[in-house]
């Protein structure tokens, strides 16, 4: 049996700076304390539990006007323009650990409203990323896929029209949705595009899938947690452009209960918040048995 692990696993740049960031400042002196922070810091239940060793208090959004003092962390995910000015004004010391991609994002969108655009947004409607890119903005449609284009308003050739997506968004699906805008809206111009490290992960996936295209045995493992966009979407690439099978496992004791001793091929893929140490656990367990 071959057991292959793709080059592009473990976290991104993105996940490694916030979970860092977050660990800093709650082992850190200088951050009022209680240290809250608004969510999930990244779609890991391990680096989660870590956290909240360290002191962390995993809140939600409504629980943000009870409290009287500490510091508030954000995800990697970011939050809305509303959220963070209401976080900047209030007794909260306040840690932003919004991706760069992410914040970027949100400068092109909040640019482009400015100067008049209306903007289609390809991504999930009730996605943290999405929620924060969005909140409380007019002039924005959100898509989750090409079927939803039929949905979209007719709009006068006058109106400038700008495409952004979640950064989560595969490659192929940012060109076949654009592709059809671009049948309905010609003057379409497109402002944003996935981040680099899921453009990666998809490319390199779709490279492995072409190869072992007319080996049936061939299963694909994704290694994340089931609540990532990240990791639905690398299956769904499987499952869509391959014959094989393909599963979605978050650890190794998941794996243990899956029969692997039908398939000639293991590849293994990960999510942007999977670490490394649980891709190698898995990898090394594979090899090993
Ligand atoms: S997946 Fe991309 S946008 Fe999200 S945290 Fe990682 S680098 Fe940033």
């Amino acid at each position: 049996m071959n057991i292959i692990k793709l080059e592009n696993v473990g976290f991104c740049f993105g996940v490694t700076k916030s979970i860092e960031t977050a660990t800093n400042v709650l082992k850190s002196n200088h951050f009022p304390k209680p240290v809250y922070i608004l969510g999930y810091l990244i779609h890991n239940k391990l680096i989660s539990k870590e956290l909240e060793s360290l002191g962390a208090i995993i809140i939600n959004e409504s629980e943000i006007e009870n409290l009287k003092a500490g510091t508030i962390i954000t995800t990697a995910h970011g939050i809305s323009d509303s959220l963070k000015n209401k976080l900047m004004n209030s007794c909260l010391t306040l840690v932003d650990t919004t991706c760069a991609i992410v914040n970027k994002t949100h400068q092109i969108i909040n640019d482009h409203l400015k100067q008049g655009y209306t903007l289609i947004l390809l991504g999930e409607k009730n996605h943290k990323e999405v929620i924060g890119l969005t909140h409380g903005k007019n002039n924005i449609y959100i898509i989750k896929n090409i079927n939803e284009i039929t949905s979209l308003p007719q709009l006068s050739e006058k109106t400038k029209l700008g495409f952004v997506t979640q950064t989560t968004v595969t490659p192929y699906e940012i060109e076949t949705v654009l592709e059809a805008l671009k049948t309905k809206y010609p003057n379409i111009l497109q402002l944003s595009s996935c981040c680099e490290a899921t453009k990666k992960r998809q490319i390199e996936l779709l490279s492995i899938i072409e190869k072992y295209k007319n080996n049936q045995k061939t299963l694909y493992l994704v290694i994340g947690d089931k609540l990532s966009n990240n990791t639905n979407k690398l299956l769904k690439t499987i499952l869509e452009k391959s014959q094989c099978d393909g599963l979605l496992i978050e650890n190794l004791n998941e794996l243990k209960n899956i029969n692997t001793s039908k398939y000639q091929n293991i590849i293994i893929t990960s999510a942007t918040s999977a670490s490394i140490t649980i891709v190698n656990e898995i990898y090394n367990y594979l090899l090993n048995n």
